[in-house]
């Protein structure tokens, strides 16, 4: 009997696996469509400059919408897009769409805004990043220095040496670049120096929770302190409440973004007003 159950649970485990196998295989294969038939839209998130309270840049958040399931969240289908060549693709598509997009609100509004865009490891080991960037400005006149690309801590770090190489590739274009997720890699003070970043992102992790905690508090404040000091501008990620808004202001945070300040949305209804 004992043998007759564990064969019973052996072939549950096979089914379920099977699923989720199946599953991936399908949304994988999905996805490679979705590129190509606007399933995938741009939504964009508000930047906002800390002193003046204005925004000053916008990032891009990618969006599927799925003709089945509907909204698919980008912590499951990068992820997914990453482990096949198609980050490479569907990075493509958004710097081609945002830039042409942000380059027209610039023009058509007189808006001085900036354009955030985020960039996985995958990308940055593709040799048709650089090209790809150069295109997407030049295609669309978007001025170089309102372009500022994010990579993770994480990305950055997996292989530093091809990582600071194309850095500086993308910086002769005239690109800015930021470190997102701050905080949750491993990365010295010495190793972002030698990166050349602009601009450093803290996590929302650091960020929830600061305006009932000291503690909390004084690690932002010392991480704007440190990345100040090396000449990096300071945005805090995941700004959820006035508190939280009033203390970063406080601190000398200098941009913040997060649902207290806008969530992402399609372009046409962030600039509907
Ligand atoms: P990220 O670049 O760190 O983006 C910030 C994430 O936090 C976004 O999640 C945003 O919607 C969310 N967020 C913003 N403000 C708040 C807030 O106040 N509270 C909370 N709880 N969340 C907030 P989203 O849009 O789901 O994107 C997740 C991640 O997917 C991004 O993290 C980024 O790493 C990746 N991603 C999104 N679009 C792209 C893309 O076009 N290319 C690549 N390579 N990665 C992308
Ligand atoms: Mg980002
Ligand atoms: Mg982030
Ligand atoms: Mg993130």
């Amino acid at each position: 009997q004992a043998k007759a159950l564990g064969r019973g649970r052996y072939e549950f485990f096979d089914v379920a696996l099977r699923e989720r196998m199946q599953r991936r295989l399908r949304m994988e294969q999905d996805l490679r469509d979705a590129v190509h038939s606007g399933q995938l839209w741009p939504a964009y998130q508000p930047v906002v400059d800390l002193p003046t309270g204005e925004m000053v840049g916008v990032e891009a958040l990618l969006r599927w919408t799925h003709p089945v399931h509907g909204a698919v969240s980008p912590a499951e289908f990068i992820p997914l897009a990453e482990e096949s060549e198609l980050i490479n693709e569907i990075g493509k598509f958004v710097l081609r769409d945002t830039t042409r997009e942000v380059a027209s609100l610039r023009s058509a509004r007189g808006l001085d805004l900036s354009l955030k865009v985020n960039l996985s490891v995958r990308q940055l080991e593709d040799p048709q990043l650089v090209p790809a960037v150069r295109d997407a400005l030049a295609t669309t006149g978007l001025p170089p220095s309102a372009l500022c690309l994010e990579v993770t801590e994480s990305a950055l770090m997996r292989d530093e040496v091809a990582a600071a190489e194309v850095l500086a590739a993308l910086r002769s274009l005239g690109v800015l670049l930021a470190i997102d997720d701050f905080g949750t890699g491993y990365s010295s003070l010495a190793q972002l120096r030698r990166l050349t970043l602009d601009t450093l992102k803290i996590d929302r992790s650091f960020i929830t929770g600061i305006a009932d905690s000291r503690d909390a508090a004084a690690i932002v404040a010392s991480i704007i302190a440190m990345a100040h000091a090396v000449g990096l501008t300071v945005v805090a990620e995941g700004v959820e409440t006035a508190e939280e808004l009033a203390l970063l202001r406080q601190l000398g945070c200098d941009q913040a973004q997060g649902y207290h300040l806008g969530r992402p949305l399609p372009a046409a209804e962030l600039f509907a007003q």
